[in-house]
Formats: C-alpha cells, sequence, structure tokens
C-alpha cells in the first residue's frame, strides 16, 4: 500500500510543494504548527529510522539538505527554524514514511510538549 506521501509524491493527491530534488519532495503541511510549516519527504519510502541501513546514509543527508534548501527559499535561516522528526508511536508519527518538519517564523519553546 503506498502511503499518504508516496501518494503526493506520485501527484495522485495535491500538495503544495515548495522543493524538490532527484531525492526528496517538500511540500507545506497541511495543518500548520508554526508560519512555515513544510514536510521534507525522501521520494524513496522508509517507514521510520529503523528501517534506515547504511546503504541509506546518504538518502538522510539529502533529507537534511533538502530541509536547508526549504529553510532558504522559506527566508528562514538568519533567525532560525527548527527541524523535527517524529519516530515512531510515542513521538506522534501519523505517516509511516520517514520525513523531517521544518518549522519555523516564530520561537519555540524547549522540551517540547
Ligand atoms: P507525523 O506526525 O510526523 O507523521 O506528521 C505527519 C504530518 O502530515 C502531520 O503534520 C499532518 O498535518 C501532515 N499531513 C497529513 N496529511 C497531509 C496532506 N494531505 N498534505 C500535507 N500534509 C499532510
Amino acid at each position: 500500500m503506498p502511503t499518504l506521501f508516496e501518494k503526493i509524491i506520485a501527484g495522485e493527491i495535491p500538495a503544495d510543494i515548495v522543493y524538490e530534488d532527484e531525492h526528496v519532495v517538500a511540500f507545506r503541511d497541511i495543518e500548520p504548527a508554526a508560519p512555515v510549516h513544510v514536510l521534507v519527504v525522501p521520494r524513496r519510502p522508509l517507514p521510520h529510522l529503523e528501517a534506515a541501513g547504511r546503504d541509506d546514509a546518504k538518502l538522510l543527508g539529502h533529507l537534511f539538505l533538502g530541509a536547508r534548501a526549504v529553510a532558504e527559499r522559506e527566508d528562514l535561516t538568519e533567525k532560525g527554524y527548527r527541524l523535527v522528526l517524529n519516530n515512531g508511536r510515542d513521538a506522534g508519527q501519523e505517516v509511516p514514511h520517514l520525513h523531517l518538519h521544518v518549522v519555523g517564523g516564530r520561537g519555540f519553546g524547549w522540551p517540547p510538549g
């Protein structure tokens, strides 16, 4: 069964895509938690971090570089931003397709809720 994010990548479900390259696709979260809230999703799906092997090191690197590209395009670099990776049940991961949240445009507290 393709994940929701695979369907977005395939163009079967509409999304507001803000960045894409050969490795990742980034689109606005449908329920934004901040003025900027973009999801960076690898084109090749991994359900969670535990599914990644050594061969996936480049994919994981491209995920971070994709997040940085989004931050630059959204003008977040100077003020800063937060990257979030919800991995598994306790973290509240909803979509079993590894992804980074890029959130910014306001301040964030620590520790996270
Ligand atoms: P996570 O909890 O880390 O798995 O995050 C999944 C995120 O996907 C949530 O922040 C949702 O708001 C977001 N989301 C769910 N459906 C869509 C959609 N169709 N387009 C964009 N974002 C979505």
